[in-house]
């Protein structure tokens, strides 16, 4: 059976159709400006993969859509499925739930971008079969999701590990990029800060170690907390910043260094595998998408 998945983003609309293996058979890319300009090229995309003139096997059967958040994921909710307040201003309130549904009139199912890129991760990626995982993304905002007891966690909104408040590392004096509370994780650890307090892109301070020191010390005050919290039992990073492979033995040696013994687990005692990138190539949020139409269609 074929299944459409959408991820979105503020630069991009990924639009695929894959299989129950999750294999991407067809996609394409639309950039993301206005929903007026941006929506009918991705509902025009998805409505030639239910063309009439197609086989029942050549059609998606379902549609699941990675969201960037804040997105209303309040069951029972009037807006249910629409964006909340979000900065990209264009997208504010945009009902992309209904939106979808009425355009295709197949079953869609929506969850938070971080969420579905999780939910690809259990099934197919390095948390495969786990039941508690948080995917953390740290590009030029930073997002968890998490799943907990093998669900995606929602609770009043969604969480939003992306603002817990940092303690300053010694010496730097950055105030922080967050427009809602200056140094939270975000405010100090994203992309916009790196570049902001250093002065360059993240990607052209590679050959500057204190860069990535001090980058590492803010994600890991950030993974002790989730850590402590949800008890994951594996923690997946993505998004451009972490592109950057030294961080990673960085991040890990200061978790340890906070968690400081109090935590025995065997999944601490191997902090490589606990700690760890995306195994899916940058398709993890698709890939979720093409898992979250399936399990639209099991429900129905
Ligand atoms: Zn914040």
């Amino acid at each position: 059976m074929l299944y459409g998945a959408l991820e979105t983003s503020g630069t991009k609309m990924f639009c695929a159709v894959g299989n129950e293996a999750g294999q991407i058979v067809d996609q394409m890319k639309i950039p993301t400006t206005t929903p007026n300009e941006t929506m009918p090229k991705v509902i025009e995309y998805f409505k030639s993969k239910i063309d009439p003139s197609l086989s029942d096997d050549e059609k998606i059967s379902a549609l699941g859509v990675a969201c960037f958040g804040p997105v209303d994921l309040r069951e029972g909710s009037k807006t249910y499925g629409s964006i909340l307040n979000t900065p990209k201003v264009a997208w504010r309130n945009y009902p992309m739930l209904k939106t979808l549904q009425e355009a295709l009139n197949i079953p869609v199912a929506i969850d938070l971008d971080v969420n579905v890129a999780l939910l690809g991760e259990t099934t197919w990626g390095t948390a495969k079969d786990l039941t508690d995982a948080v995917y953390v993304t740290i590009g030029n905002g930073i997002g968890m999701g998490a799943i907990s007891a093998g669900e995606p966690v929602h609770g009043m909104l969604h969480p939003e590990a992306g603002h817990i408040r940092m303690q300053i590392i010694p010496g730097d004096d950055y105030k922080g990029s967050c427009p809602s509370h200056g140094a939270c994780f975000e405010g100090m650890a994203s992309g916009v800060a790196i570049a902001e307090r250093w002065g360059k892109e993240a990607k052209d301070l590679l050959d500057k170690p204190e860069v990535w020191e001090l980058e590492a010390k803010y994600i890991a005050q950030a993974l002790y907390a989730i850590i402590l919290t949800l008890s994951p039992q594996k923690i997946i990073l993505g998004g451009g910043v972490t592109s950057n492979a030294q961080l990673f033995p960085m991040i890990r040696k200061n978790v340890v260094e906070y968690i400081n013994d109090y935590i025995d687990t065997k999944e601490l005692r191997n902090i490589n595998s606990y700690i760890t990138p995306s195994a899916l190539n940058g398709n993890q949020g698709v890939m979720g998408a093409i898992k979250l139409a399936e399990m639209s269609m099991l429900e129905e």
